[in-house]
């Protein structure tokens, strides 16, 4: 494992950070707006116009898609470069996560699989911001076993006619497109008859109904498709060969879930602790330890993933072992935060920015548990890619779709 820059790394760092240094405001200061996405702390159509304004700078300036080509408008770097430039960014007070689902996970899903005219018209407008996306994966029955999807889509011609429930949609009522998967052939495996679609989320027969989290704000929706009409053009891939853009895209949102979470700082709350007077607290010292010790343990295989990447090394299961940490990490994190301000936890108004802070990430973890596949689900991944147990038994992996037993029937 390195840990050291090499000449050329230290360079483009120093670069980064002389940027960032004029350009983003910084943490803590009236413009910052990197927990713009927390309840209480900005109001999300505010939120909205700044993570687009700051997303254009950083295109116009060569900082956006660092590992995409030239041609839609990246940097044309190395994964390790985009790794500095993110480590550098969550020093200041910006966010990009708007654009994650788009920018993280449809855009190398359509640079792998897209057509010459895909690529051209989606990853332009897509790494500006112009263009924000949202991901049509889960459903009611489908969400650790993704391939159980039921939403059918039935070509007509040139199009397709979709209708079904996606459910957990992130953005997708901020969303002008989605990455959509549907089932076009329900008389094979599962696995073989889905088809993986961009869908235009302004098209009629579309209904979006947000639903409240426990942190107050609305950040994932059900969305009902009902008769939606899909281009033929619009498919990714073949027909009926989906899942391979599927396991695509998932291998990216799990590299983003797990590199994502170094921003939730132990060193924060114990500067909080110390400015209480509770640093002295024989229990309160235990859990901080204890998380700034998770934090580094996070922060080093963050570097051994980031080694992979600068040698060519395509990221593993390691990613499955980071998201299982970094889960883990935030729900200490936030129950030593909520013990530490007691009954002020409790407040959620202006007048105690500390409280809304530590009490959003304290309701946000358990989220970190489920999205982007379950703990139980990354536990899985270990046993079966790192260990070696045997795999779990799969009795549907050659019955058609049709024929599979359903929940109620
Ligand atoms: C914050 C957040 C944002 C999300 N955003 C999106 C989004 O934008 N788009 C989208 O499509 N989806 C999104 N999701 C959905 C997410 O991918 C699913 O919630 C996740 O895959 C789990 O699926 P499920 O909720 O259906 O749970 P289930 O799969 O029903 O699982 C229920 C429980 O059973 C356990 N379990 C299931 N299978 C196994 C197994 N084989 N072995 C052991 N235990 C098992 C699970 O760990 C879990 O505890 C989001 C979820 C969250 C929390």
């Amino acid at each position: 494992m390195d840990f050291d820059d090499t000449e050329e790394e230290a360079a483009f760092r120093a670069e980064a950070r002389a940027w960032l240094e004029v350009n983003a405001p910084a943490k803590g200061s009236p413009d910052d707006f990197s927990t713009g996405m927390l309840e209480g702390t900005m109001d999300p159509a505010e939120y909205l116009r700044r993570v687009k304004e700051w997303q254009r700078l950083l295109v116009d300036a060569g900082w956006a898609g660092i590992t995409w080509p030239k041609a839609y408008g990246g940097r044309g770097g190395t994964s390790l470069q985009s790794s500095i430039f993110s480590q550098e960014a969550s020093r200041f007070g910006v966010a990009t996560n708007t654009f994650a689902v788009g920018i993280g996970m449809a855009g190398p899903t359509i640079m792998r699989h897209g057509t010459d005219e895909q690529k051209d018209r989606y990853l332009p407008p897509m790494l500006r911001g112009d263009e924000v996306w949202c991901q049509l994966f889960s459903e009611p029955d489908a969400g650790s076993d993704l391939a159980n999807i039921s939403t059918r889509a039935i070509r007509d011609g040139d199009e397709w006619v979709v209708t079904g429930q996606k459910v957990w949609t992130s953005g997708a009522h901020e969303a002008q497109w989605g990455i959509l998967l549907a089932r076009t052939d329900p008389d094979v495996p599962k696995h073989k008859g889905i088809t993986y679609f961009l869908v235009d989320m302004a098209t009629p027969g579309f209904e979006i109904r947000p639903l409240k989290q426990m942190t107050g704000s609305e950040h994932f929706s059900e969305v009902f498709m009902d008769e939606v009409r899909v281009p033929h053009a619009n498919i990714l891939g073949e027909v009926n060969g989906g899942w391979a853009c599927t396991l695509t895209t998932l291998a990216n949102e799990r590299g983003l879930i797990a590199g994502a979470n170094k921003s939730s700082d132990s060193v924060a709350l114990i500067a909080l602790a110390r400015q209480r007077g509770r640093a002295d607290d024989p229990n309160l010292r235990q859990q901080l330890v204890d998380c700034w010790i998770r934090q580094q343990i996070q922060r080093y295989l963050g570097y051994r993933l980031q080694t992979a990447l600068s040698k060519g090394v395509p990221p593993g299961p390691e990613t499955s072992v980071m998201k299982l940490f970094a889960a883990e990490y935030l729900r200490r994190l936030g129950n030593a935060a909520m013990e530490m301000l007691g009954p002020e936890a409790l407040v959620l108004d202006d007048s105690n920015p500390a409280g809304v802070d530590w009490q959003q990430r304290f309701l946000y973890a358990p989220a970190i548990r489920i999205a982007g596949g379950s703990n139980e689900v990354q536990r899985n991944i270990m046993a079966e890619r790192v260990l070696g147990l045997p795999g779990e038994i799969r009795t549907d992996r050659d019955v058609a779709f049709r024929d599979i037993p359903k929940g109620g029937a």
